[in-house]
C-alpha cells in the first residue's frame, strides 16, 4: 500500500483534490456534493450533540438506527430484517467492506471484483490476503463506434469465479460508470456465486441516486439469503459524506462474523451522526425524490455540456459521476489528460483507469475514459462547462 517513495500513496481521489486546491480548479474529481443535505438530518445530529449523546454507542449501532435501517429496507424493498441480529453500523461502506472481507476472506482465496471497481476493494482485499480477480464490464460501442454504455459481460464473469473464489463484490449503482445491473444480470450473478459457494458482498451506496427506474437489491433475488452481505451508508443519500455512517445486512451467522472483525477495528463511532442518519431514513418520500431529481437535472447539465466540449458522453443511470471519452478530442490517455487539465483548463477529473485492474482487459480498452462528477452545484458544472470548451 506503500507508494515508490516509501511513503503512503494518496488515492488518486486525494491527489486529484490536491490538484484542484493547488491550481484552484474545479474539483469534478472526488466525489463529494456542494448541497449540504436535508435539514432535518443536519438538526438532528445537531440536538444529539447538544443533548450530550457524545459517548461510544453500542458495537452493533444505536438502536434507533436500527430499526430505521430494518424499517427502510421493508419500505423500498420489502424486504423483512431484524435489526438486533442482521445488522451492523459501520464507519461508511468502507468500513462495512473491510470488515466484511476480513471476515470472510482466508489468505489465497479469491475475491471477484467487477472491472472497473472502486479502490478500495482491491486495498482491503490485499489486507485480508486474498487474491483480486477480475471480471471486466463490457463497453458496448454504436455502428459508428462510439461509446454507448457499459454492461455485465457473464461469460468473463463465469470465466473468473471458481471453487477458490470466497467472494463477489458487486457495486450497483456503479462507480465510476454509474451502471445500474438489472434483474436478469443480478440472478446470474447469484447463480454464478452459488454454484461454487461463494459470498456475494454487495455495494449500494447509491441506491437512492438513480435516474432510471428503482435500484434492485440483490438481497431481494430469492435464495439470497445467507449468500448475500448488503452494504449501504449515508454519506450520498443525505449528502453528508463526511459522516462516515454505513450499515451491513445479511444472515445473523454472518453479522455475527463480521462483528467479531468490525469490534477490533473501531468498535463503534459516530453517535451523534447516528440519530441524524436514523432520522433521515425515516423521511418521506419526496425528500429522497428531490436529492434524486436535484442530482439528475446537473447530470443532464454536464451531459450536454461534455457533449458540446467534444467528448462522446456515456450517460449514466445513477451516482455521482458521468464517464466520456476523449478519444474524439484526441487525447487517447486519460491518466494524463487528468494530469494536465487542472493547469491547463482549472478543470479536475479522474482517469477510470484509476478503477481497472492491471491484470484485465479494461486498463486499454478504457484508456481515453475520464469521470467528471456531477454532484457539484449547477454553478460549478455550468462554470466547468465553459472552461471545458477550451480543449478543443
Ligand atoms: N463504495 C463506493 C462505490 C463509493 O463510491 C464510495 C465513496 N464515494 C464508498 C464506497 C465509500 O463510502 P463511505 O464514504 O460510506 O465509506
Ligand atoms: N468515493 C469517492 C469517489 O469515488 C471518493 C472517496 C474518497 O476520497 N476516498 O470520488
Amino acid at each position: 500500500l506503500l507508494g515508490a517513495d516509501g511513503r503512503v500513496a494518496p488515492t488518486i481521489f486525494t491527489e486529484m483534490t490536491a490538484l484542484a486546491t493547488s491550481t484552484g480548479a474545479l474539483n469534478l474529481g472526488q466525489g463529494f456534493p456542494d448541497d449540504p443535505g436535508p435539514h432535518e438530518v443536519l438538526d438532528a445530529a445537531r440536538e444529539a450533540i447538544a443533548a450530550g449523546r457524545n459517548q461510544y454507542p453500542p458495537l452493533p449501532g444505536i438502536p434507533s438506527l436500527r430499526t430505521a435501517i430494518a424499517a427502510h429496507q421493508a419500505r423500498f424493498y420489502g424486504l423483512n430484517v431484524d435489526p438486533d441480529t442482521e445488522i451492523q453500523v459501520t464507519m461508511g461502506a468502507t468500513e462495512a467492506m473491510a470488515a466484511s472481507l476480513l471476515a470472510l476472506v482466508e489468505p489465497g482465496q479469491e475475491v471477484v471484483t467487477i472491472d472497473p471497481f472502486y479502490d478500495a476493494y482491491a486495498a482491503v482485499i490485499a489486507l485480508a490476503g486474498g487474491v483480486q480477480v477480475p471480471a471486466p464490464l463490457d463497453l458496448t460501442h454504436d455502428a459508428d463506434g462510439h461509446p454507448t454504455g457499459f454492461s455485465l459481460d457473464v461469460a468473463a464473469l463465469r470465466e473468473a469465479v471458481s471453487d477458490n473464489t470466497r467472494a463477489i463484490i458487486v457495486n450497483t449503482p456503479h462507480n465510476p460508470t454509474g451502471t445500474m445491473l438489472g434483474r436478469a444480470d443480478l440472478e446470474q450473478i447469484l447463480a454464478v456465486a452459488k454454484e461454487h459457494g461463494a459470498y456475494v458482498i454487495t455495494d449500494e451506496v447509491y441506491e437512492h441516486l438513480t435516474f432510471a427506474g428503482p435500484h434492485i437489491p440483490m438481497a431481494t433475488l430469492p435464495g439470497a439469503r445467507g449468500t448475500v452481505v448488503s452494504i449501504s451508508s449515508a454519506g450520498k443519500t443525505f449528502s453528508v459524506t463526511g459522516w462516515k455512517i454505513g450499515w451491513i445486512t445479511a444472515a445473523p451467522e454472518l453479522i455475527t462474523a463480521i462483528q467479531a472483525v468490525k469490534q477490533f477495528l473501531t468498535f463503534a463511532g459516530g453517535g451523534p451522526f447516528q440519530v441524524g442518519v436514523a432520522a433521515g431514513l425515516g423521511l418521506g418520500g419526496e425528500v429522497f425524490d428531490a436529492v434524486r431529481s436535484s442530482l439528475q437535472d446537473r447530470r443532464d447539465l454536464l451531459v450536454s455540456g461534455l457533449r458540446s466540449a467534444g467528448f462522446d458522453v456515456i450517460v449514466p443511470d445513477a451516482g455521482y459521476f458521468t464517464v466520456a471519452d476523449a478519444a474524439p478530442l484526441g487525447f487517447e490517455d486519460g491518466a494524463q489528460l487528468c494530469r494536465e487539465m487542472p493547469e491547463r483548463i482549472g478543470v479536475a477529473a479522474v482517469p477510470v483507469s484509476a478503477f481497472t485492474s492491471a491484470a484485465g482487459p479494461n486498463a486499454a480498452r478504457m484508456r481515453s475514459l475520464v469521470r467528471f462528477a456531477h454532484c457539484k452545484s449547477a454553478d460549478s458544472i455550468g462554470q466547468a462547462v465553459d472552461r471545458l470548451q477550451k480543449l478543443h
